[in-house]
Parts: structure tokens; sequence; C-alpha cells
């Protein structure tokens, strides 16, 4: 038996301790003697249980610690060494009834993402996904890197007039964290993208219904970050057959604004040069997306479809509306 790796041990009172500090599985422990509080205080310092800290901390209150893992069984396993270097895995070993964060990152590490546009906010989210243990990345862009791409995400005065697409896969396999573990590949013309478990793509005013066409083609769970002059939308997340698609939205905002397809026209010849991605929004854009696609990697289904989030500057704070299926759009038609 062996003391989880970052257990947090608290001294509440001279006989009374609280083990964790989130109030999900935090637990206290009261008229403790002397020998119970020193052994308990000892635990986070200690690989593994020894004999004496059995007998002071007594059994009754190790089947406690058992219970609220705080103790694991056996002695601790090179896995969990691994665990203590790596903070995704240690942030999730809480939320893990068997105490193993590493359990989520190999899920993640047979999982394949794809993201499409990689500015500021594509970089941003790809360097998410590596360090968060997602195994392997489809990245596409075949722009180069500009001035304005610069900073938030990586990419630096070096990278200017390099393809995006190249330079970001190098940033990804500079990270210690990730170049042993995480794969970059290039979405070449032609490639199925059926195999991607989720496809984050980037847009600039709206989403190019070509992708969306071929996304929903091929049946393929995705999510639009959109761009504004001074804001970014979320989602929603696309489960095709399943949930409001983006040509949903296109149509409900035909529906309020009979110009809205010639916009979209224009808006998709445009590109990106109108726009750009500024820091703060990219952030926040980036780690809910981040947030999102894992979501979908870890098996934790949202708990709303058709959710999108939007932050607007000033205030940056994340607004949500819901999107509905359009009844004219016949994407439930898909698979
Ligand atoms: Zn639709």
């Amino acid at each position: 038996m062996h003391p989880r790796p970052d257990l947090i041990m608290l001294q509440c009172a001279e006989d009374e301790v609280q083990i964790g500090l989130d109030p999900r599985w935090s637990i206290r422990m009261n008229s403790l003697t002397p020998q119970q509080l020193a052994a308990l205080l000892s635990l986070p310092a200690s690989p593994i249980l020894s004999p004496q800290q059995r007998k002071d901390i007594g059994e009754t209150l190790l089947h406690t610690l058992q219970g609220a893992g705080a103790l694991l069984p056996g002695p601790p396993a090179s896995a969990d060494e691994s665990a203590l270097l790596n903070p995704d895995a240690r942030g999730w070993a809480h939320l893990c009834s068997h105490a193993r964060g590493n359990d989520v990152i190999d899920r993640r590490a047979r999982g394949t993402t794809g993201v499409l546009g990689l500015g500021r906010t594509g970089v941003r989210i790809a360097q998410g996904l590596a360090t968060a243990g997602v195994g392997r990345l489809i990245l596409d862009d075949d722009r180069v890197v500009q001035r304005k791409d610069l900073g938030l995400g990586g990419y630096s005065l070096q990278h200017v007039g390099t393809p995006r697409r190249s330079s970001s896969a190098q940033l990804i396999a500079d990270n210690a964290l990730t170049s042993s573990d995480c794969r970059t590949v290039p979405l070449r013309t032609g490639d199925s993208l059926s195999a991607l478990d989720v496809v984050v793509v980037v847009g600039f005013g709206t989403l190019d219904p070509g992708i969306t066409w071929r996304l929903m083609a091929e049946g393929v769970a995705h999510l639009p970050v959109i761009w504004g002059e001074a804001s970014v939308t979320v989602g929603p997340l696309v489960l095709p057959g399943r949930t409001a698609c983006w040509q949903c939205i296109d149509l409900a905002r035909r529906d309020a604004d009979h110009a809205w397809p010639l916009l979209v026209a224009q808006l998709v010849a445009a590109g990106t040069r109108n726009f750009v991605e500024e820091s703060t929004l990219a952030g926040i854009a980036a780690a809910l997306t981040v947030g999102h696609v894992l979501g979908v990697l870890d098996g934790r289904p949202p708990t709303r479809h058709g959710v999108m989030t939007e932050i607007r500057l000033p205030g940056a704070e994340p607004q949500q509306s819901v999107w509905q299926p359009h009844p004219e759009c016949g994407c439930h038609t898909f698979n």
C-alpha cells in the first residue's frame, strides 16, 4: 500500500486533519492521537506506507484512507512515476475512481484530432491537445506564417514566411512534454477524414461551406471556431446527424437576414485577409476548444447539444447560445 501521488494532507487542529482540498472528495479525520496525527501528516512525503505508519494510523483509519483514495494498493508502479511528471495525468487522477490519471492520458494517446487553420488560435489549440496527451494530430493550413501570427501559440520571427503546417508541427515536436508521444501528420489532398475522432476548423467570419459539406458527408464530429473582428465563437460541436450543423446555423441566419448567403460567399472568398486573432480571445477560444475536444476523446459527451460560446471584447466573458437543427437543412439524412 502507498500514498497516492499528490496527496494533500492539512492539519486543521491538534487532533484533526483534512485530506484533499476540493469539497467533492476532501474528508476530515478528527479525535486523532498524537501518533495518528504525526503518521498522517507524514504520508505525503512517503513513497510507501511503512510498518510504523500502518501501526500508528491503525486499521480503521487505514480503511477510511483507502476508501477516500488517499492510499492505493501495492507499491508505487512505474506508471505513477510518469504520472508525477505529467500535469494532465496528475490533474485527472483526482477524478478517476482508481486514482490513475494515466488511464485518461492513455485513451487520449489513441485519439486522432484534426486542426484545420493554423494561425495563432489553431496552433495554440494543437499545442494544447498535444500537451494534454492526444496521440495524433492532423494539421492543415496551406498559408505561411505572417507577423500577425507571432507570439501566442508559439510562432516566432524565424517562422515568418515558412509554411504554417510544417512550422506548427515543429513547434509541437520541440515541446518536451509531447515530443516523444504526439505524431503530427499533414492532411494530404484526397485523404479521408473519417478516421479522425474530431476536427477543429478555424474560420473567419463564417465556415467554408465546402469544408462543412465534406465533414458532414464523412460523418466526422467537428468544432467550428469562427472569428469576427473583435469576437470569436466556439461551437457548436457538430455530431453529424445528431446535432445542428453549421449549415443549420447559416439557414437560421438567412431566415433573419436575406442577404446572409451573399455575405457568406464574400467572407469565404476574402479568407483571413481582414481578420486578426486577438490574444485574449484566442487564448480563451483555444482553451474552450481543447476542453470540448478532450471531452469527445475522453468519452464525456456534452450535456447540451448545439451550444455556441461567444467571447467578445472588451469583457471577454463567454456567452452561450443554443442552435437547433434547421428544418430545411436535411443534415439528419447524413449517416
Ligand atoms: Zn444542418
